[in-house]
């Protein structure tokens, strides 16, 4: 990179970093996780260390983020409050480890290991024992005086007495005021119920309920106070280590983190860390990490601090739910059942525990509504459980020498270049090659020897992944040419001569077969067995269903807009052109439909309710369908009549409110047999 694109990225960071300091800080809003704030953060730094010359004079890396509102009065702290600079994984942590190892030759080191809290930093300052100052941390250099608002919180001694020690003249203590979840979900519950707005979450909340001019409200607020440290204590309290003097805190009813931990080794923090992020749900407070501190004080001091923190201490945060990262490509993947699928291809991120390289962006309406072009910055979300999403594209982050191409729906299948359809007012688009694509093969062919398609016993179920295993099926046409290979076919294994045999017997019984079995066998999207025989009831013959326009298919009983849509790009998709006249040469064959005008039932909606005992429902349904009626599986003022079998219910007494006639299974078999049916 060049010096000016580093200025531009560099400039473009710092002016989002400010942008999202004022909304967390001042207006107590975030607008972005607290994750993905870090990852800008971490970007700048490290475009920083890379062109140490081009660091900026009003970068956010240097300064601690809050600013001091004008609202409160102001002070000075009199010993800076810092932040903490953090490590993401264990390969940092170890780092931040032999840094500090490496500055204490000879020494061992211990490190105190503290619960993140996830609140808002104040000190308190207490003279002869009495609390006589709250400031928040401000922009680490001048704070709020909020002392009323925090003298409301419960858990925090406002005078300090102990039984054991003498209380210092003055003591300034370090913490952080947050609200414990309980209390958080029963005010966003009550703030519910009084139609106000709620808080994102526990950080906001407490935030903003200590920043409230009236401390009427904070005191209404379920906050509480943990301590994390001592900036002064006169006389010196003679304690040398950190984990000592937070117990020695407690004697005077100050509350310290439910966990926290001395430790030996770096490796042994790791353990814990790895322990309280599965106990994480269950603690009473909200955390987002843990923080990690050299216990002893006088190494403290022999380590110091940099520009905005201690060199001493780093915050171990939990696994982002939101990482940063860039689009590398977009690919179309075809599904089973033709639909295509936008994936992007990322730069490889951690989130939420896992690497992720992939993510699904769903279809093209989501790309458009994202904006999502290769080369983005984009947000990956992943909390729980939950697959991957991303859900935000930096747009402030493009560069502007880039070239960013707006994606669009490929046009020709990736995968057998046929035409790609997506009629209005579908949000998926489709592969219109559904017989001769290889992505939508297996589906194909199961379907094509489904029971109520061409019925080939055993082919699906049994032999097709081994048959497409061998190459022997490259599209369903291939289905009657498998007698050619009868000697692979034996190779399979459990494949006896037996079973070849039944297997090619119940593929030439197929050959026979009727035009709306045929029509159904295709797969066509939208199309079922019902609709397939209302095809072959209009159009009598495969040629001329091929040779449809949208117009008349639209006419067919059964056919909206969209399944003509879908039946036409079918028939128009070459590949599947090619199949059907391999079937038809195959000897594929069926004799002509029952016309419709020879239909008695022709157009007429019936419905079968109840248990017949002579037939099943399949057969009745069956007769009635060649007879050119339409079964359906409720009752309106369309059906024209209903069957009702044994135990008929509802259906029954929504046909005699309706004055629809009734038929029971004796009068149906008389009417059945005087049409020919079932005789
Ligand atoms: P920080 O919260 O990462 O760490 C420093 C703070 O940790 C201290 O000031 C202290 O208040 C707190 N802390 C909690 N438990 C502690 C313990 N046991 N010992 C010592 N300190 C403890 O840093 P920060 O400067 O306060 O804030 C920066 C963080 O705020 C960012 O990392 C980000 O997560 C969040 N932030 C988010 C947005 C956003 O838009 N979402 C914007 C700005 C900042």
């Amino acid at each position: 990179m060049d010096n000016t694109a580093v200025l531009t990225q560099m400039r473009q960071l710092i002016q989002l970093i400010a942008q999202h300091n004022h909304a967390y800080y001042v207006m107590d809003q975030p607008q972005i996780e607290d994750s993905e704030y870090d990852q800008l953060f971490h970007q700048l730094k490290a475009l920083e260390q890379q062109y140490p010359t081009l660091v900026q004079s009003d970068t956010p890396t240097l300064k601690v983020g809050g600013k001091a509102l004008a609202k409160f009065e102001n002070i000075t702290h009199t010993v800076p409050m810092l932040s903490l600079g953090n490590v993401f994984n264990q390969e940092d942590l170890y780092t931040f480890a032999r840094r500090i190892e490496e500055r204490l030759p000879q020494q061992k080191v211990q490190y105190d290991v503290e619960l993140k809290f996830d609140g808002l930093a104040i000190s308190l300052w207490y003279e002869n024992g009495e609390l006589v100052r709250a400031v928040t941390r401000g922009d680490g250099e001048t704070g709020e005086v909020i002392t009323q608002n925090v003298k409301t919180i419960r858990n925090l001694p406002k005078v300090l007495s102990a039984q054991a020690t003498a209380v210092p003249t003055l003591l300034e203590v370090r913490g952080e005021v947050l609200m414990p979840k309980a209390g958080f979900e029963k005010l966003n519950a009550a703030q519910v119920e009084k139609g106000e707005k709620t808080f994102a979450n526990p950080r906001n909340a407490a935030a903003g309920s200590l920043r409230q001019l009236d401390p009427a409200i904070a005191a209404s607020r379920p906050l509480a106070f943990y301590a994390y440290g001592i900036a002064q204590c006169e006389p010196a309290h003679g304690l040398n280590s950190m984990s000592a003097s937070l117990q020695w805190l407690t004697q005077f009813g100050f509350a310290i983190g439910e966990q926290h931990y001395l430790c030996d080794s770096i490796e042994e923090v790791q353990q814990r860390y790895d322990e309280i992020q599965v106990q994480r749900p269950d603690l009473s407070v909200e955390i987002d990490g843990m923080v990690i501190k050299v216990d002893d004080l006088k190494q403290q001091q022999q380590l110091g601090f940099l520009s905005r923190e201690p060199r001493w201490a780093t915050a171990y945060k939990f696994p982002a739910v939101a990482a940063l990262t860039k689009v590398e490509q977009i690919d179309w993947q075809v599904g089973r059942t033709g639909t295509l699928t936008p994936v992007a291809r990322l730069a490889p991120v951690a989130v939420g525990g896992v690497t992720v390289s992939n993510v699904t962006l769903h279809n093209i309406g989501e790309i458009h509504r994202l904006d999502v072009r290769v080369g983005d910055t984009v947000s990956v979300y992943r909390s729980g459980d939950v697959i991957p999403k991303v859900e935000k594209v930096w747009g402030a982050l493009r560069q502007a020498d880039q070239q960013y191409e707006l994606v669009m729906l490929p046009t020709e299948c990736p995968v057998c270049a046929s035409p790609v359809v997506m009629p209005e007012g579908e949000a998926l688009a489709r592969c219109s090659g559904g017989l001769y694509c290889a992505a939508q093969r297996i589906e194909a062919i199961r379907h094509f020897v489904s029971r109520k398609a061409l019925d080939i016993e055993g082919l699906g179920d049994r032999w097709a992944e081994s048959l497409l295993n061998l190459a022997l099926l490259d599209n369903v046409s291939d289905i009657y040419h498998l007698h050619e290979h009868r000697e692979k076919l034996l190779g399979i294994e459990k494949m006896g001569e037996k079973s070849v045999q039944n297997l090619l017997d119940a593929i030439e019984n197929s050959k026979k077969t009727t035009l709306a079995a045929f029509i159904y066998a295709l797969g066509i999207r939208g199309v079922g067995e019902t609709t397939a025989r209302m095809l072959a009831n209009t159009f009598q013959n495969l040629e001329a269903l091929k040779a449809a326009d949208i117009e008349s298919l639209k006419k067919t009983p059964d056919v909206g807009d969209i399944t003509a849509e879908w039946i036409f790009d079918f028939f128009k998709a070459e590949h599947n052109l090619e199949v059907l006249d391999r079937l038809v040469a195959a000897g594929v064959h069926w004799d002509a439909p029952i016309a419709p005008t020879r239909q008695p039932l022709n157009g007429e909606s019936w419905v079968i309710t109840g248990t017949l005992s002579q037939l099943s429902r399949d057969e009745a349904t069956q007769y009635l369908q060649a007879l050119g009626a339409r079964v359906s599986g409720s009752v309106s003022s369309k059906t024209k009549c209903v069957v009702a079998g044994e135990k008929a219910g509802s259906k029954l007494e929504k046909a005699e409110k309706l004055g629809i006639r009734v038929m029971d299974e004796a009068a149906f078999l008389v009417l059945m047999a005087e049409y020919g049916q079932g005789i």
